[in-house]
C-alpha cells in the first residue's frame, strides 16, 4: 500500500501531498504522524490517505518506504482531517498549515515527552499475605507485599511515604516474581485542577427550564444551530451545564468555547465542580507539557468535556455531540494568525460533519449571527431576564464637556466620584472600566468632542508616530490608508484642548490614589496580567475583599460574576465608538452592556455611570436602556447604508517582505494583475467598490514590511472567482515575499 503525506514544511513546492511506500507490517493508517524521507531530509508529515499501489501517481519503484511512524495512535481523528482540508480552501493556505492547528505545538516540537513516573504491583496469583509471612529477613519486604495485596498499582512514590527508601526492597520482591515495576503515563494537570468540590445544579428558572426545553431535542437528534440571546445574569452558564449533562447521558461529547480572557479560574471551577475528571481545559496560560497532557487526555477519551479558548474548537473528540460559544460576539474568536480562521464558522462546520448540536451564546449577539438567526439560520432562544427577578442595573450617562466647563479637569465625573464615594462607605465593591485597545489612539477635542475622521470612510483617524518618542506625528485611516496632518486646533470650535485621547488604565489608578488614598486597588490590563498565574492572582485580591476598586481594560468585563460589585464606572465610553473599524459602534454598546452587566449580580442591585462626550451617541443610549433590539435595527440599517458588512466584504492581499522595496513591488504587481483582471471582467468590476494599493496601516511588524492590495466588493456570487483569483495569487509566495488573502480580516492591521 502507498500511503499520501502532507510533509510538515511550509513551502508552497510542497504544499501537495507525496506518495511514500508502507513497509510491511508497519500499522500506519489515516491520520497517523510519520517521519518520510524529503530530497536529503527526513521531515515529519501527515497520512492523508492511503491506497493501493496502482493509484500512485509515482511508478512504483521510485516510492520512497515511510521511516518510521510518530506515534502509537493517528494523532488526528478523520474528522479533524477533513476539517483542515475545508479550513485550507476557505483560508486560501496550504494545508500543513491547517493541519498544525490540530495539534499541540510540543507534539510537533518533539520537546516535550510523555511524563512517566515508576508503578508498582503484585503479580497474578500471588498470595501477597502469605508471602510477608515468609519475608523474615526484611520487615520493609513484608511492609510492601502487604500494602500491595490488593493487587491495585501503586506510584513508587506513595509506597515511599509509607516506607522510607523502598526501592531495593521493591527491586528485591521483583527478582523473586512476586511483583512487578513498571513505568505509566501520568498527565500533567492544570493548575488548580485538584481540590474542587462537587456541586449539585441548581433548580432551573422558568426561563432556564424554557431554554432547555427549545434545544433538549435537537441535541438528541444530533442537530440544530441556536442563538441563544440571554441578559446578563440570567443565567446562561447553568444552561450550558444541564445542557452538557445530557450529551455526556447521550454518551457523547462536548465543547465550550469561552473567550481566553474569560476563562478565569471561576468559569472553570464551575465545570469542574460539576463533571469532574471528565473536564479538560486548554487555555494559553498552560504550559507546553500541561497542554500536550490536556489534549491527550482528550484525545484517548479520559475527558469528554472540552472547557476552552479558540483552538478548543480542534479538540480531538469522537463522538462529538454539542458545541457552546459563550459570548459568541467577541474578536477573539477571530484568529489574529495565519491561517485566519473564524471558530465560529468551523464550529457550525464540524457540528454538522460530526452530527452535534451548536449554541452560539450572547447578551449582546454579534450583527452578524443576529441577522443569521432573524433569517433562519439558527433557532433564536431567548432569555430576558435575570434570575430569581433580580434587576437589571440602572444606568446614567454623564456628560464630560460639561464637567470641562464646570471646571473638573479630573477623568472621573463630579456624579462618579459620589457614587464611588457612597459604595465604598457602604463596604461595596467598584469596577471601573476603561477600554484601550491597541497602541494607537484617536484625535479628540476634549471641549467639543469633535472626533478627526477620514472624510471617505467617515472612520476616526488612527495617530502614528515614526520612529520614537518624538518623530513626526500623521493621522491614518486604517479602512483606506488615507494620510492626513493632525490639526493644533480644532476645526469645529476653534479650542486648543485638541488633542490624542489617551488615559489608559495607570492613569485611572493614579487618579483613584489621589482621590481614595487609604483604598486598595487592583489594576488588570495587559502589563499587569503577563505572568502566567496573574490573572487568577489579581482576581482572587479582588474577589476576597482585599482589594475594593479593580480597574481594569475590557478584559475585566468578561463573565465575572463578583457579588459585592454594585457599582460600574465607564470611564471613557467614547474609545471604542472611535476605533479605526466599521464595527466600532457594535463594540461599544457590547462592550457597555457586558460591563454593566457585572454590577448587582446579587441581592443588592446594582449602578452603572458611563461617561462620555456624546451622550446624544444612539449606540450609548441603547446600552444604557440595554436595548439589544433597538440597537440592532439602529445598526443593521446603518451597515446597509453605509455597505458595510454583512452587505459588502473586505478582501486585500498582504504581502510581507523584510525589504521594504519587494513587498511594495510585488504589490504594485499585484495591484494591476486585479486591476486587468477587473478590466476585462464587467461581471465581478460592476461589484467591486474600490480597490486600492498602499502600506498596510501597521507598515512593519516584527521587521516585515507589510503593503496590501485592498478591495472592498458587494457579498454577491459574481465576486467568487474574483475571490479564488486573490486565492491562487496568494498561493505563488516568492522568495522574498509571503503573499496572503484575507478575506474580513478581524483587523485590517
Ligand atoms: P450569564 O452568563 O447569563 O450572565 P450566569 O450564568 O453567570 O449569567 O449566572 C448569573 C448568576 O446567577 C450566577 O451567580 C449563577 O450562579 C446564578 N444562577 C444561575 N442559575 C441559577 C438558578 N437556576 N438558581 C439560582 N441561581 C442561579
Ligand atoms: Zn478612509
Ligand atoms: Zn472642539
Amino acid at each position: 500500500m502507498v500511503a499520501q503525506v502532507i510533509v510538515d514544511v511550509v513551502h508552497t513546492n510542497v504544499a501537495r501531498p507525496f506518495s511514500y511506500l508502507i513497509p510491511k507490517g508497519m500499522p500506519v493508517c489515516t491520520g497517523m504522524r510519520v517521519l518520510v524521507p524529503l530530497g536529503r531530509r527526513q521531515v515529519d508529515g501527515f497520512v492523508v490517505d492511503i491506497m493501493p499501489k496502482e493509484q500512485a501517481d509515482v511508478p512504483f519503484e521510485k516510492l520512497k518506504p515511510i521511516v518510521r511512524c510518530l506515534d502509537e495512535y493517528p494523532a488526528l481523528l478523520t474528522q479533524l482531517l477533513e476539517l483542515a482540508e475545508e479550513l485550507a480552501l476557505e483560508c486560501h493556505c496550504p494545508l500543513s498549515e491547517t493541519l498544525r492547528l490540530m495539534l499541540p505545538a510540543a507534539m510537533r516540537t518533539g520537546r516535550i515527552q510523555l511524563k512517566k513516573v515508576p508503578y508498582a504491583q503484585l503479580n497474578t496469583g500471588v498470595d501477597a499475605l502469605n508471602e510477608a509471612e515468609t519475608q523474615k529477613r526484611s520487615a520493609k519486604r513484608a511492609t510492601l507485599l502487604r500494602l500491595l495485596a490488593s493487587g491495585d498499582a501503586k506510584p513508587v512514590a506513595e509506597l515511599g511515604q509509607l516506607v522510607n527508601n523502598p526501592r531495593d526492597a521493591l527491586k528485591a520482591l521483583e527478582q523473586a516474581g512476586l511483583i512487578r515495576l513498571y513505568e505509566r503515563e501520568v498527565f500533567r494537570a492544570p493548575d488548580g485542577a485538584e481540590d474542587i468540590q462537587p456541586t449539585a445544579a441548581p433548580p432551573m428558572t422558568a426561563e432556564q427550564t424554557d431554554a432547555l426545553n427549545t434545544m433538549l431535542p435537537s441535541l438528541r437528534a444530533g442537530t440544530g444551530a441556536f442563538l441563544l440571546h440571554g441578559v446578563t445574569g440570567s443565567g446562561k452558564t447553568e444552561v450550558y451545564l444541564a445542557m452538557v449533562q445530557e450529551t455526556l447521558a447521550l454518551g457523547k461529547s462536548a465543547i465550550i468555547l469561552v473567550p481566553e480572557i474569560a476563562l478565569t479560574p471561576q468559569m472553570v471551577r464551575w465545570f469542574r465542580s460539576r463533571f469532574g475528571p471528565e473536564t479538560a481545559v486548554l487555555h494559553s496560560r498552560l504550559t507546553d507539557g500541561q497542554r500536550y497532557d490536556e489534549w491527550r487526555r482528550i484525545r484517548l477519551g479520559h475527558a469528554r468535556v472540552v472547557v476552552g479558548a479558540r483552538s478548543a474548537i480542534f479538540a480531538p473528540l469522537e463522538n462529538l455531540g454539542l458545541i457552546v460559544i459563550d459570548e459568541e460576539h467577541e474578536q477573539t474568536y477571530l484568529s489574529d494568525k495565519h491561517p485566519r480562521y473564524d471558530a465560529r464558522r468551523i464550529a457550525i462546520s464540524r457540528a454538522r460533519r460530526e452530527g452535534a448540536a451548536v449554541i452560539l451564546s450572547s447578551a449582546t449577539p454579534s450583527i452578524l449571527s443576529f441577522a443569521m438567526a432573524r433569517r433562519g439560520d439558527y433557532t433564536l432562544v431567548e432569555m430576558p431576564h435575570r434570575v430569581q427577578n433580580r434587576p437589571m442595573p440602572e444606568v446614567t450617562i454623564v456628560d464630560m464637556r460639561k464637567e470641562l466647563d464646570g471646571g473638573n479637569r479630573s477623568i472621573f465625573s463630579r456624579l462618579l466620584i459620589q457614587k464611588l464615594t457612597e459604595c465604598l462607605e457602604n463596604g461595596q465593591q467598584a469596577m471601573l472600566f476603561l477600554n484601550r485597545r491597541g497602541y494607537n489612539t484617536f484625535v479628540s477635542c476634549r471641549k467639543c468632542g469633535y472626533v478627526v475622521k477620514c472624510e471617505q470612510c467617515d472612520i476616526s483617524m488612527t495617530l502614528h508616530r515614526e520612529q520614537g518618542e518624538d518623530g513626526p506625528q500623521e493621522l491614518r485611516c486604517h479602512m483606506c490608508g488615507n494620510v492626513q496632518q493632525p490639526p493644533d486646533i480644532c476645526p469645529e470650535c476653534g479650542s486648543k484642548y485638541i488633542r490624542y485621547f489617551g488615559s489608559g488604565t495607570q492613569r485611572v489608578e493614579e487618579e483613584m490614589h489621589k482621590l481614595f488614598p487609604h483604598v486598595k486597588t487592583v489594576r488588570m490590563d495587559i502589563d499587569t496580567t503577563r505572568e502566567r498565574d496573574a490573572h487568577a492572582r489579581l482576581l482572587a485580591q479582588f474577589g476576597s475583599g482585599e482589594a475594593k476598586v479593580l480597574i481594569g481594560t475590557q478584559m475585566i468585563a468578561k463573565g465575572l460574576d463578583f457579588p459585592k460589585v454594585t457599582l460600574v464606572g465607564v470611564v471613557a465610553a467614547d474609545m471604542t465608538l472611535n476605533l479605526p473599524d466599521y464595527r466600532a459602534q457594535e463594540r461599544t454598546f457590547q462592550l457597555i452592556t457586558q460591563v454593566a452587566g457585572r454590577a448587582g449580580r446579587a441581592q443588592q442591585p446594582g449602578q452603572v455611570i458611563v461617561q462620555t462626550y456624546k451622550p446624544e451617541d444612539p449606540c450609548i443610549n441603547a446600552a444604557a436602556a440595554q436595548d439589544y433590539r433597538a440597537f440592532f435595527e439602529m445598526e443593521f440599517a446603518r451597515r446597509r447604508a453605509g455597505l458595510y458588512p454583512p452587505f459588502t466584504l473586505l478582501a486585500r492581499l498582504l504581502i510581507e517582505s523584510p525589504r521594504e522595496m519587494d513587498a511594495k513591488m510585488t504589490c504594485e504587481q499585484l495591484y494591476n494583475t486585479l486591476q486587468t483582471y477587473l478590466l476585462s471582467h464587467p461581471k465581478q468590476k460592476k461589484r467591486t467598490l474600490f480597490i486600492r494599493s498602499d502600506a498596510a496601516p501597521v507598515k512593519r511588524i516584527r521587521g516585515q514590511f507589510r503593503y496590501h492590495v485592498l478591495l472592498k466588493m458587494f457579498d454577491h456570487p459574481d465576486i467568487a472567482p474574483l475571490l479564488a483569483l486573490m486565492s491562487e495569487l496568494s498561493a505563488v509566495s516568492n522568495e522574498s515575499c509571503r503573499i496572503y488573502c484575507e478575506v474580513n480580516p478581524a483587523a485590517l492591521m
